[in-house]
């Protein structure tokens, strides 16, 4: 893609996800000879066109039909500090711009995946919006090797080897910072250790033997179609981030279609799942990282033909707090859920065989504390109302209790849901 294109792409994103207003928000690319694309300053980010891309040249001569963004002192100091990078993005999604308030550094180490993605993050000084003051705060502050910086009362700024990267980097903080906001209502959020972190880089699905895929039956490609649609249903509705998020759906057997390691959520192609065939992966792909969990968990029920991992972002403070969700208290998410366990962290990707014991008919969905909910159905549609129905279950569950003392309904009424709805 063009830098123009990307940069309208990406504000799209941004602006579409309420993470930037239409005056707030920049972002830039410096692509081979040293040029660098910016958004233009004054203009409306909800409406952002190609034709709107400022390009400066290396002489410092803007050329477009705007002014560049204010800030484009700042995106020139962190490319001066870091030849490595090669986009810059900064906003001031809301979550985020509450924690440079409290002057906090948001911890990535909750969730595996995103201290993955954000590595440790930076924190840069107050100084005026748009000096060569704050351009020299945020780029030593890159300059120290930091990814994602935290500007204080003011916003965020990120950088990666292209824009992808910076926004993905962007995204995922932003989702630690609201899972900690969330978080804060039930409890503290539990830090992972870097041996616990490993133990989500075992590589073990980059490991698996190839197999080559011949034909594919007319099955197989409408349950990839599905697939996509629904992988891009739950980016739409932020059950899932553009990093985080594994679906799978069993064609038959041993066999199953799983979504790839490391691609872009949002835009994930029918051709881009893995097809698994009895622990042998499709040539040139590489599966989710989820895949031997999901292998087990198939090989251990044969009425499961979808499952879903989701870091949704009202079960996730559940998750990083290590706080069951009751799903006893709300009938239809009962009847929907049922008893919901709470995995220790770590067996997802040490004891995966143990993990898939505890999934049954009885017991669809389970939390994996630290990382996911892993929902089950009979078809994928089935384990993705399950993911609905947690999240809003969770989410009522985290309102409730700002507003006052959580009332449950009694033992007795339990049985009779129990009864009527045949839960045995
Ligand atoms: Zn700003």
């Amino acid at each position: 893609m063009h830098p123009r294109e990307q940069l309208v792409t990406i504000m799209r994103r941004i602006y579409g996800y309420g993470m930037t207003t239409t005056s707030g928000g920049n972002i830039s690319i410096r692509d081979e000879s040293g040029d660098i694309w910016i958004t233009p300053g004054g203009t409306d980010k909800g409406a952002l066109t190609e034709g709107d891309i400022v390009r400066m040249r290396g002489d410092q001569v803007a050329e477009g039909i705007h002014p560049p963004s204010s800030e484009l002192p700042f995106h020139r100091a962190i490319y001066e500090a870091r030849p490595d990078v090669r986009a810059v993005l900064h906003a001031h999604p809301a979550p985020l711009v509450a924690f440079s308030l409290v002057r906090r550094i948001p911890d990535t180490s909750i969730i595996p995946q995103a201290r993955a993605v954000c590595g440790e993050v930076g924190y840069a000084a107050y100084a005026i919006p748009g000096s060569e003051e704050l351009g020299r705060n945020i780029a030593a502050t890159f300059a120290r090797g930091f990814d994602t910086v935290l500007l204080e009362n003011h916003g965020v700024a990120a950088a990666g080897h292209d824009l992808l990267e910076a926004f993905q980097r962007f995204e995922t903080l932003d989702f630690c910072a609201r899972t900690l906001i969330n978080a804060g209502v039930l409890g503290k959020a539990r830090s992972l250790g870097p041996d616990q972190i490993a133990l989500f880089n075992q590589g073990k699905n980059q490991r698996m033997p190839e197999l080559d895929v011949k034909a594919r039956g007319s099955a197989e490609l409408a349950t990839r179609r599905e697939m996509r649609e629904f992988i891009h249903r739950a980016y739409r509705q932020r059950l899932m981030t553009s990093t985080e998020g594994t679906v799978s759906v069993r064609i038959q057997e041993a066999t199953f279609l799983i979504s790839p390691y490391g691609l872009d959520r949002s835009y994930l192609d029918e051709s881009d799942f893995v097809l698994i065939q009895g622990g042998m992966r499709e040539r040139g792909l590489v599966p989710s990282r989820a895949v031997i969990m999901h292998r087990e968990i198939y090989a251990a029920n044969p009425g499961i033909r979808a499952i879903i991992s989701a870091q949704s972002p009202a079960v996730t403070a559940f998750t990083v707090t290590g706080t069951p969700l009751e799903s006893a208290i709300i009938p239809e998410s009962y009847v929907v859920l049922r008893d919901v366990p709470l995995i220790a962290y770590g067996r997802q990707f040490s004891d995966e065989k143990r993990l898939a014991a505890e999934i049954s008919p009885r017991t669809p969905v389970v939390l994996l504390q630290n990382d996911a909910i892993l929902t089950t159905g009979s078809s994928l549609t089935e384990a993705y109302d399950r993911l609905e129905v947690a999240e809003f279950s969770a989410k009522a569950i985290l309102n409730s209790a700002r507003l006052g003392n959580v009332q449950r309904i009694g033992e007795q009424e339990l049985e009779a849901i129990r009864e009527k709805f045949q839960l045995r």
